[in-house]
């Protein structure tokens, strides 16, 4: 069946037919008797699909024990002190950072091996017989190591370094897939993914005659296994796959989907964005083919991020930008390329945001990881209570072990005027569509309010989003 977003079947919640045209959607009535929420009249032209029966998340709920003592000891005042904006006031308050999920803040490490880069420590890597160079190359290198650490591969050589998730799709888009894709192949895409991992494939679909399919959600923001296992077929030639979606925080199983995408052979790409700072991370466990992730949403400098790939896929890939450091020799009769992964790194890489991420990955693999997870899962499990209770109050996606990504709209009010009201009160968040139009619209929506834990949260930062809430509520009711 083509819908008319021309994604075909099942690109809405699963198992949720549309409504009837002229079903008066917002402003009355949908189907099955479930009165429109107020939070969405605002929304011209009215949403593409609807929910169906929904729990009632705006009864006021008691909220979850705050998190107890996480064992293991994992110190949230001591890491927060090691934030240095954290520490600073915005509009005359103090700061509430809960915009991790479109980026997180750097620890004094980081900033202090970015500056010691830039002050003293300036060479090019990979080149230039002195000791800067020398020192830069090490720097660099092991920055390297230390992301094959983070995802758990021996291999360094797998370690492509890029600009961030959105180039790494873009890269493994343009080199596999114009070399593995062909007329009438398909690549199933999740309904839950960020822009950059579909726009990329759309892009190599439409030149090399390959077909998207999405896989659909359910009501509660999961990946339909039962679709996703009537995709899969002879055709499908690749999944992309989020580990954590940016805005409904669900976590897919991506082992079991790799598996099952495997046993058709197909290649599996996995955007790790949101999960690499939330929860321990094992691609050789995962079975991945790709794997993908930004520098700065882990506490790294903007500019610099990492493509995983298998080292027989990465040596299969052709180059994708041509120029330096990616060649073995050059004539113009023949030209022959360096290994991988620097044939797949034209040009000098980000020396300096390297640097960042080395000093960033250090320092969470420095911190006890599993109670760093478990206190961020208690904190979520604890705020997820918390906005039960603000009344009009309706959360988007509520998948169990969701991350610390949450979603919601506020009856009455336009998701834009509260992030605004909120940031009055020194609390960022981030209203819009997230870059996930397919996820906000499968849900009926084009925008929503979010706000997104990280590691460096507290109660408190909570606390004052809810009192917050309620103060915006009561005023858009009064
Ligand atoms: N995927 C996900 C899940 C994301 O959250 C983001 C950033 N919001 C991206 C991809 C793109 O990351 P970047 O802009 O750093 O390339």
């Amino acid at each position: 069946m083509t819908t008319p977003d021309g994604f075909g079947r099942g690109t809405g919640i699963a198992g949720a037919a549309r409504p009837p045209a002229g079903a008066g959607y917002p402003g009355g009535p949908l189907p099955g008797g479930v009165p429109v929420p107020e939070a969405l009249a605002h929304l011209a032209g009215g949403p593409r699909y609807w929910l169906p029966p929904q729990p009632d998340r705006t009864v006021p709920a008691a909220p979850a024990a705050p998190p107890a003592a996480p064992p293991g000891g994992f110190d949230v005042e001591a890491v927060r002190r090691d934030f240095p904006q954290l520490h600073r006031e915005v509009n005359g308050r103090p700061l509430v950072w809960l915009d991790n999920g479109a980026t997180t803040l750097k620890p004094r490490q980081v900033v202090e091996a970015v500056a010691e880069h830039c002050a003293t420590g300036t060479s090019n890597v990979h080149r230039g017989a002195h000791t800067l160079a020398k020192q830069a190359t090490q720097v660099y290198e092991e920055g390297r190591e230390e992301a094959a650490r983070l995802l758990g591969t021996q291999d360094a050589g797998e370690i492509v370094f890029v600009r961030g998730t959105t180039e790494a799709v873009n890269l493994v888009a343009q080199s596999w897939g114009r070399a593995n894709l062909g007329v009438g192949d398909e690549i199933l895409v999740s309904a839950a993914e960020h822009h950059s991992n579909l726009v990329p494939w759309q892009l190599i679909a439409k030149e090399r005659r390959a077909r998207i399919r999405p896989i659909p959600l359910l009501p509660d923001g999961q990946l339909d296994q039962d679709a996703y296992r009537d995709l899969l077929g002879s055709r499908t030639k690749l999944v992309a796959l989020t580990h954590a979606s940016n805005v409904l925080g669900t976590v897919p199983p991506v082992a079991e989907m790799t598996a099952l995408a495997h046993r058709y052979g197909a290649r599996v790409l996995v955007d790790g964005a949101q999960a690499v700072s939330h929860f321990p991370v094992d691609v050789t466990a995962l079975d991945a083919d790709f794997y993908a992730f930004s520098g700065h949403k882990i506490f790294a400098p903007t500019g610099i991020g990492v493509l995983f790939g298998k080292r027989e896929l990465l040596e299969a890939m052709p180059p994708w930008q041509g120029g330096g450091n990616m060649i073995d020799s050059v004539s113009f009769e023949e030209t022959s390329y360096a290994p991988v992964p620097h044939r797949l790194e034209a040009g000098t890489g980000h020396i300096a945001g390297v640097a960042g991420l080395r000093a960033a990955l250090r320092y969470l693999a420095g911190l006890d990881r599993p109670a760093a997870t478990g206190y961020e899962e208690q904190l979520t499990a604890y705020a997820l209570g918390a906005l039960a209770t603000v009344p009009g109050l309706r959360l988007v996606g509520d998948a169990p072990g969701k991350i610390g990504v949450l979603t919601f709209l506020l009856a009455g009010t336009d998701p834009m005027a509260v992030a605004g009201a909120l940031d009055q009160q020194g609390i960022a968040v981030r209203a819009g569509h997230h870059c996930a139009q397919p996820a906000l619209a499968a849900f009926g929506l084009r925008s929503a309010v979010r706000a997104s834990l990280a590691l460096y949260n507290t109660v408190q930062d909570v606390d004052a989003l809810v009192a917050a809430l309620q103060g915006i509520q009561a005023a858009s009711a009064g």
